[in-house]
């Protein structure tokens, strides 16, 4: 074999590799004056390591993916052996990864969904939910809700509520996705208080679809991610499903942060026994060691493509290497038990992050499952105004959320922060040592938020 050219050993030094970087790349989501990355030069278990050697707890397992936890033998050797074996097989044909990977889904995920498309990332296994959709029922609308995040390309964008779309805007209009109000029981957006308002919020989405010709399909994160874990109430979800098939509406479940065992579930729609009829995920399915999405629907709505063409497919669909993984990956959670695992991890931490609420004035609401938490911080808790607003984030103003991350990261601990919000969400093999070293340290920098506050 010839000598790879490319170095073994870091060849260039931090501060090149974060110059470099700079320069010549995009920092996503954010202006590019304000990107200063950090160089991670290794992680394992829950920790990930600079370039200098400094250890930070993984409190978001790298935006809510690593749920095996970092560089996993196990699922890293699948890469290398599949990688070996049969690096790329174009989608037409079919490879045995790809048929054990398939029956392996049938038995994890909810009920009644029998049928896979592989991609490449959360993005396009939506992009391929809504085609399906709006070709098998023929209809062409799709209802998202506000605090929502569905994907980066046009459509996914579209359908995307956060202030994300707004740059993008006008462009990712017209591709027929409405908006309903999310479903925020301390801070409900239609004005009800839970539960004398008898889930309006459902009832709102139904008054739309009842207005609006044409609606293909619903879409909802079951456990909102990035926009700060807002977890529905029991009656929500089935209610939705209800509403959704009384109108021969498809209910379309975007699992691509929610699932893989993050809530204590496989999938955040067993814990409510919903069974929808598209499942959309990816993140956790490889703990993202390798880009994989998968697009799941019902039999009935594939039936539509037995005798109509189904007009989708990529280059890299169902591609070997990243199928393997994923069998890596759910074997390694079998045997870990890791969705036991999280669900009573969750139950340790949930108490602890709640407790901090009664010493930060800082912070309005703390909510969560599993080990998908979300710690809210407020103005003040009558008006439940948010410490920074969206409008801010997107104009690229200093926020305090951004100030208490990067103090925690100090004292090493990294977290997601958003707006006005934490997201947590450690890798699923996450140690009781690890979640008190890490509300420890939140607790610490809150300070920094309870400042803010006090004007
Ligand atoms: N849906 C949800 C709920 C997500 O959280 C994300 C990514 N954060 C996406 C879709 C898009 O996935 P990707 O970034 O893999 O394209």
């Amino acid at each position: 074999m010839s000598e790879i050219s490319v170095s073994p050993n870091p060849a260039l030094s931090t501060q090149e590799v974060v110059d470099l970087t700079r320069r010549l790349n995009y920092g996503t989501w954010r202006y590019q004056r304000d990107w200063n990355p950090l160089h991670i030069a290794d992680a394992e278990g829950c920790y990930i390591i600079d370039g200098n050697g400094k250890r930070y707890l993984d409190l978001s397992a790298q935006l809510m993916c690593v749920n095996l936890g970092h560089k996993n033998p196990v699922v890293v050797e699948s890469i290398a052996e599949q990688a070996r074996r049969l690096p790329y097989i174009a989608p037409g044909h079919t490879t045995e990864v790809r048929a054990q990977l398939s029956r392996m889904l049938l038995d994890v995920m909810p009920e009644g969904l029998t049928k896979f498309f592989f991609a490449t990332s959360g993005t396009e296994a939506n992009e391929a939910a809504f085609k399906i959709a709006r070709l098998s029922t023929g209809k062409s609308k799709i209802i998202s809700r506000y605090r929502s995040y569905h994907g980066a390309t046009m459509a996914s964008m579209g359908a995307t509520g956060d202030p994300r779309r707004w740059p993008a805007e006008p462009s990712v209009k017209g591709q027929g996705f409405l908006f309903a109000p999310e479903v925020n029981c301390y801070k409900c957006p239609i004005k009800h208080t839970y539960p004398q308002c008898g889930i309006a919020c459902a009832d709102y989405l139904e008054h739309m679809i009842e207005n609006e010709s044409d609606v293909a399909a619903v879409i909802v994160e079951p456990v909102v991610g990035t926009n700060g874990v807002l977890v529905p109430p029991a009656e929500y979800l089935p209610k939705l499903l209800e509403i959704c098939r009384r109108h021969n509406v498809l209910l379309i479940a975007d699992e691509v942060m929610s699932g893989w065992g993050r809530t204590g579930s496989w999938f955040a729609v067993d814990n409510w026994g919903v069974k929808p009829d598209i499942l959309v995920t990816a993140k956790g399915i490889t703990s993202a060691y390798v880009p994989l999405g998968v697009c799941a629907t019902t039999a009935k709505v594939a039936a539509h493509f037995d005798d109509h063409l189904f007009a989708h497919g990529h280059t890299y669909e169902a591609h070997p290497i990243t199928l393997y993984p994923a069998i890596a990956t759910i074997q390694e959670m079998q045997r870990l038990d890791l969705v036991n695992r999280a669900r009573s991890m969750g139950e340790y931490l949930g108490p602890k992050l709640r407790a901090l609420k009664d010493r930060h004035p800082s912070i309005g609401e703390v909510r969560g499952l599993g080990l998908f938490w979300a710690v809210e911080l407020v103005k003040d808790h009558v008006s439940k105004a948010p410490l920074n607003t969206r409008q801010e984030k997107m104009d690229g103003k200093p926020l305090v959320v951004d100030r208490v991350a990067a103090d925690m990261m100090k004292r090493g601990v990294s977290v997601v922060a958003w707006i006005s919000h934490f997201v947590i969400a450690p890798p699923l093999i996450v140690e009781k040592a690890d979640l008190d070293f890490a509300v420890e340290v939140l607790d610490a920098s809150l300070s920094i938020a309870d400042e803010a506050v006090a004007g």
